[in-house]
């Protein structure tokens, strides 16, 4: 089966590693502070905390920007459930805004039609998460002046966009934001095993995810209620979690950091070379907004399934059949009974769910090859011809 992500791991990487192993300090190093400035200098952004994932990184933001019981968050209905479920860990209450059909990114449109509505009605959210859906960024100069206008906060989850840019500059900058999440997992553009971090420019919101990331706790004397008790002191100031990176994971982050740039780079010839010998097939390639260079993590296509006359799911599992291993991101987080359980239901957000009903990803990695890429490719040809 070709895989439609998998890791690109090196024997560079593999030696970061095993030096960790072989060194004093398996968690709380120095390997975690380097990875972080590596990263935060990479992207432009200010501070930097590496957590153990992107679902760690995406509740301590919400908790930073002080989201909780009686709060909103909205979000895109087509993204991981964890892009939502941070707002439920929160006590919050969740909102989707539904799609834009070209970029299949959060609508700004839609978000302002949705927060004239909220106005009147005393509902605004309190924390917008804007996803970079394959990595193409939000449109985030729109998202801002929105958040200016009805005062509530954005983070960027870029867990799928880490290397990309917009508007020239790296996505991570927080320009547009009061925070960014990257994610490492295996199948994103670099990884950690398990792994995420949150961006930001303030010092203030640094300070307090810093906190939450392990236990609440400080050893920080300008921090504590009153003078240390003697040099073993800490003291517990929040209830905070245990969401720290290990030094073995942050040395493959830092290794793997190396090769970023190359990574997107491949990804975008691979890219190219779809849209070029797709053209002719009865899909509908990724759109690309001239702002913005994808990370590029997915590479979905559309159906157009009145010409191929197969349903969605029979095209599906015919190329799974022929060991092309497609995926589907993502099942609208709006219809995952969960979610229905709340309230939602079938409907409710009619463009992610016409995306859903012929969305396909295709097989897209560093290490694949120009043989793999031509049987994608040349399965595609036999299926939907
Ligand atoms: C992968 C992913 C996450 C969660 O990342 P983890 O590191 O696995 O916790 C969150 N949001 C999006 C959009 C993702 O793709």
């Amino acid at each position: 089966m070709i895989p439609y992500g998998r890791q690109d791991i090196t024997q560079i990487d593999i030696d970061a590693v095993v030096e960790v192993l072989q060194s004093d300090f398996l968690t709380q190093g120095p390997m975690v502070p380097r990875f972080e400035q590596g990263v935060a200098r990479h992207v432009g952004a200010a501070h930097s905390l590496a957590v153990n994932s992107a679902t760690s990184a995406l509740h301590i933001a919400c908790l930073a920007l002080g989201l909780g019981e009686g709060d909103c968050l909205w979000t895109s209905p087509i993204t991981f459930v964890a892009s939502a479920n941070c707002a439920l860990y929160c006590g919050a209450q969740v909102d989707f805004v539904d799609i834009d059909p070209r970029t299949y990114n959060l609508c700004p449109s839609a978000l302002e039609r949705k927060l004239q509505v909220a106005e009147r009605e005393g509902t605004l959210p309190k924390v917008l998460i804007a996803v970079h859906l394959c990595g193409q960024p939000c449109d985030m100069q729109a998202i801002a002046a929105l958040a200016r206008r009805y005062a509530f906060k954005v983070i960027e989850d870029a867990s799928h966009a880490i290397g990309g840019k917009y508007q020239g500059e790296f996505i991570g900058n927080c320009r547009h934001s009061d925070i960014t999440v990257f994610s490492f997992h295996p199948v994103k553009i670099i990884t950690t095993a398990e792994g995420g971090m949150a961006l930001t420019n303030s010092a203030e919101l640094a300070e307090k995810m810093t906190l939450l990331r392990s236990h609440g706790i400080t050893r920080d004397p300008a921090q504590m209620t009153h003078a240390a008790d003697g040099p073993w002191y800490y003291q517990q100031i929040d209830l905070g979690f245990n969401y720290r990176m290990t030094e073995l994971q942050a040395a493959l982050g830092v290794s793997q950091m190396q090769r970023l740039d190359q990574f997107v780079a491949r990804r975008h010839e691979l890219a190219a070379r779809y849209d070029r010998l797709l053209a002719a097939l009865p899909v509908m390639t990724p759109w690309q907004h001239p702002d913005s260079y994808s990370g590029l993590h997915l590479y979905v296509v559309r159906l157009k399934l009145e010409q191929i006359g197969k349903s969605h799911r029979e095209v599906f599992e015919s190329l799974r059949e022929q060991g092309i291993g497609v995926n589907l991101h993502y099942i609208p987080v709006h219809t995952q009974p969960y979610y229905q359980s709340m309230g939602f239901k079938l409907g409710d957000f009619p463009e992610a769910e016409r995306y859903y009903a012929e969305a396909i990803s295709l097989p897209m990695f560093q290490t694949m090859t120009r043989v793999q890429q031509d049987r994608v490719i040349e399965v595609l040809h036999e299926v939907l011809c």
